[in-house]
């Protein structure tokens, strides 16, 4: 992504879908029932409390021990037949899957549900190598004939509605009869999906969690197709982040607590697969080779930072995006990188540069509710303000990519004089004097009202100050 158009993108994109009522009803009655249902599992305050800490601890324990936890899981994970590779950027990665398909001679591969190969765009790399990957999750099925991406991190169609959704399945799928009817269009994805699953070469997926003690990848889903893609093909290529590591088996049960209640409101998800091993002598079903790729892409570098740190905490729940008032207004499109709402606001600056996202953090109104939902007590509010002063901080810390690259020579000085007016009384009385005599003849066009009265009323300052006017009434001295 160049840097100046993921720059641009946000504000542009925001306008178009705010102006589009279809979009705004559609996210709307989705995020509506995804918070409803969110509640209606934490109604106990008490237990919710008590549930998040744990699940933050094990998280905040995990992350604590990164770097032997994650030679750990290579340990473990080589004893029980998966071969592990490890990539620094999304080519590497890309790369190393390509690889590993070319050299088992797969040409068709079957996809359970990854956000982190959407962060690779491996869709588009295998394509261009003359592999053809098909989405085998409902939503990305969808957005995959769509040709779009996703716009949620969990149900990533969330944008359309069963109209156009019916209208893109007659357009796209062979034989296809319009209909509205939402059994008649799940089973036109299944029939067309079973022979992509049947004619596989390989499957890869995305990993919840990866258990350092008994290299265990734990992968969550209600389709089961997440199982099929995993079991079916003779190969199966896993594809994390590594912050995904989790150090024992026992740290599962708390967030597997804590993610579909968070995420779709359900008590837990209706397939909970648990891989450690290719297939064994005597098994009936499982692939004969697993890989498990580990995707670094600046995770490292946001891991070394102490309070920046605690974005990987995320388990990928999506409850910030759905309780935002921005995301559930602006849609997960306007984001224009593979991570949208808080959760992205957060990551893609750090993965991606401030100098290329460096508009989103601001993005936020900065009201909380994000980090009231997140299960894994992510300071949300708190690392935006960060990232914030990250980007306009000359000289910024090298722990955030593209730092200091808002910061404006006008905008310094404007801090600088604001500085000097608080720290003197004097220079404090003589400024609010001044405004209140000169300030109402600023037009509402000068630069440095504009971002403000573009969208609001020009401020109006009052002709005495609250000083002046205690004093004229008695209530203070000076
Ligand atoms: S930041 Fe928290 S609420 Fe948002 S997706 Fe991650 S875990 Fe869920």
């Amino acid at each position: 992504m160049d840097a100046k158009a993921g720059k641009m993108e946000f504000g542009a994109k925001a306008h178009v879908a705010l102006n589009d009522p279809k979009l705004r009803a559609n996210f709307r009655r989705a995020m509506d029932g995804l918070m409803t249902k969110r509640a209606a599992q934490f109604s106990d305050q008490e237990e919710w409390e008590a549930l998040r800490a744990r699940g933050a601890g094990v998280r905040a324990r995990a992350l604590a021990q990164l770097p032997q936890l994650l030679e750990r899981l290579e340990a473990n994970c080589t004893a029980n037949g998966i071969q592990v590779h490890w990539a620094e950027t999304t080519a590497e990665a890309n790369a190393i899957v390509l690889g590993i398909l070319e050299a088992a001679g797969a040409r068709r591969v079957i996809k359970g549900k990854s956000m982190v190969t959407e962060e690779m765009h491996l869709n588009a790399y295998l394509e261009a190598n003359g592999i053809a990957a098909v989405e085998s999750d409902l939503g990305e099925y969808i957005i995959q004939l769509a040709g779009e991406a996703p716009s949620h991190i969990v149900m990533p169609c969330i944008h359309k509605n069963k109209v156009e959704i019916a209208e893109l399945f007659a357009d796209k799928i062979e034989g296809q009869v319009y209909t509205e009817n939402v059994d008649e269009l799940t089973a036109a994805a299944r029939a067309a999906l079973r022979g992509s699953f049947a004619g596989a070469d390989a499957g890869i997926s995305g990993v919840n969690f990866a258990v350092a003690e008994t290299g265990t990848l734990v992968l969550i889903e209600n389709e089961g197709n997440g199982r099929l893609s995993t079991t079916l093909p003779p190969l199966h290529i896993a594809v994390t982040g590594i912050e995904k590591v989790l150090e024992k088996l026992e740290d599962v049960p708390p967030l597997l607590s804590l993610l579909p209640r968070s995420a779709t409101g359900q008590p837990i998800t209706t397939y909970v697969n648990m891989i450690s091993s290719p297939r064994k002598p005597g098994e009936k079903d499982g692939p004969n080779a697993v890989h498990l790729v580990l995707l670094d892409n600046g995770r490292s570098r946001v891991h070394a930072d102490p309070e920046l740190g605690d974005t990987l905490r995320c388990i990928r729940c999506a409850a910030c995006m759905n309780h935002c008032p921005v995301y559930t207004r602006v849609g997960g499109h306007t984001y224009t990188f593979t991570y949208p709402g808080p959760i992205g606001k957060l990551l893609t600056p750090q993965l991606e540069g401030l100098d290329c996202a460096g508009d989103q953090p601001h993005a936020s109104t900065l009201c909380k509710a994000c980090a009231e939902v997140c299960p894994v007590q992510i300071p949300i509010p708190d690392l935006l303000v960060r990232l914030r002063t990250e980007a306009v901080r000359p000289g910024a810390a090298a722990a955030v990519k593209g730092g200091g690259s808002s910061a404006s020579v006008s905008e310094s000085l404007g801090w600088a004089g604001w500085r000097l007016l608080y720290a003197s009384p004097l220079v404090y009385r003589i400024g609010t004097r001044l405004l209140g005599w000169f300030g109402n003849l600023m037009p509402a066009s000068a630069p440095m009202l504009k971002q403000w009265t573009s969208v609001r009323a020009k401020p109006k300052f009052a002709p005495k100050s609250l000083h002046e006017l205690a004093r004229e009434k008695g209530f203070c001295d000076e």
